[in-house]
């Protein structure tokens, strides 16, 4: 049995709406299993502005920094659109990311069979696609120096530094490695070491720390040709570690095989507390209906448990509920066929914790 402390941030829009499903499905693990949960709520983004003028209160940072992991649910909308960039939600959740030090995003992309037809790509392409992207968070070419625009006229220029060291390469190969272990142990770098000095270094290190791991089959793959292999044969892959740029392209990509963004989880881990939310925004179109998928933050909710918590049995009990929710044939209305009964998100959370009992 284990005492933990999870700092809660709802945010805005659906944010609440989902998040509270969350929080429900960890009650009820931490009951199944014995765990002692406790739950702090804390503003970010657009509500904390309304309720203290700051996307990200300093009463914010030190009680998640004073926790074990960070369940967020999603923040934005057009009532601070037009807010001066340094207060708009975003830049709460960007401050935060960088506060907690998270250096590792990891995004699952998993076609479940029953949802096999809801990829724009062909089913016999996609089923069985089971993928963790494993791409650095806080360097390479959208934080190098030197960066800027200078000069004048046709002479003025822009410019980026793709540059990773040694001591950040290692460190997030390393996560994918664990991360391979944990699952089927093949674990695909993705660099561009034909053209780029930088990638030469990455493949070099990575190759080094590869020999920690005898148990992983390692292989190497150029972005292009991995970006061109996750449309054609996604199933090859297990694990992919990438940097910066390649990451937020490849992993969005990834995403888009499972054709629903409201099934889509994530983790930010690498600082002393990991940071678990959905990929999907606020969705104001749909805020206050009760009709949000609530399973995007639900499967977050299981990778705190697993990555935040290292508590693998009560993950795998999480992803199981999920499944069997969907072999159930329960929809929310985004997933739900053309005249097929939808569940709101209130109900489908529900349906989850049913079914944590099947484990
Ligand atoms: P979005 O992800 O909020 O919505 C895109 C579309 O997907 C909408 O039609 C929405 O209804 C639908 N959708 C999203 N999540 C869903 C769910 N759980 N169930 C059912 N349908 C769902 O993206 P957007 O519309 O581009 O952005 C809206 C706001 O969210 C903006 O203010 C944006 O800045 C913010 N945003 C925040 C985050 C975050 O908090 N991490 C991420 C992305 C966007």
């Amino acid at each position: 049995m284990g005492v933990y402390r999870i700092s809660v941030i709802h945010g805005d829009g659906i944010g609440p709406e989902v998040n509270q499903q969350a929080v429900r499905l960890l009650v009820a693990i931490g009951e199944r299993f014995g765990h002692q949960f406790s739950f702090h709520e804390y503003l970010a983004g657009g509500a904390a502005i309304d309720a203290t003028g700051n996307p990200l209160p300093d009463e914010t940072i030190a009680g998640v920094k004073d926790s074990d992991a960070l369940l967020f649910g999603a923040i934005g909308g057009p009532k601070w659109e037009s807010m001066p960039h340094h207060l708009k939600p975003e830049a709460g959740l960007l401050r935060l990311r960088s506060e907690l030090g998270a250096f590792a995003n990891l995004r699952p992309a998993v076609v479940y069979d029953e949802l096999v037809d809801a990829s724009t790509l062909k089913p016999e392409v996609v089923r069985g696609t089971d993928i963790m992207v494993v791409r650095e968070l806080t360097g390479g070419i959208y934080f190098g120096q030197p960066r800027g625009i200078e000069g004048e006229g046709s002479e003025r220029r822009g410019f980026n530094t793709m540059v990773y060291s040694v001591a950040e390469i290692e460190r997030i190969a390393r996560v994918g490695f664990e991360t391979a272990m944990k699952r089927d142990k093949r674990l695909c770098s993705v660099d561009k070491a034909n053209v780029l000095d930088v990638s030469q270094l990455w493949r070099e290190v990575v190759i080094g720390l590869s020999k920690e791991y005898p148990e992983v089959r390692l292989s190497h793959m150029y972005v292009d040709n991995a970006a061109m292999q996750l449309v054609r044969n996604p199933t090859q892959f297990d694990v992919i570690v990438t940097g910066n740029i390649f990451g937020d392209i490849l992993s969005d990509a990834a995403s888009m095989l499972t054709g629903s963004i409201g099934m889509l989880a994530s983790a930010s881990i690498g600082g002393p507390i990991g940071f678990f939310e959905p990929i999907h925004g606020s969705a104001p179109d749909i805020t206050g209906k009760g009709i949000a998928n609530p399973l995007a933050a639900i499967a977050s909710a299981g990778m705190l448990l697993r990555y935040g918590l290292g508590l693998n049995e009560e993950a795998d009990t999480v992803e199981t509920a999920i499944r069997a929710v969907l072999g159930d044939g329960l929809r929310t209305a985004d997933m739900a066929a053309p005249g097929q009964t939808a569940l709101s998100t209130v109900a489908m959370g529900d349906a989850v914790l049913a079914r944590l009992d099947g484990k």
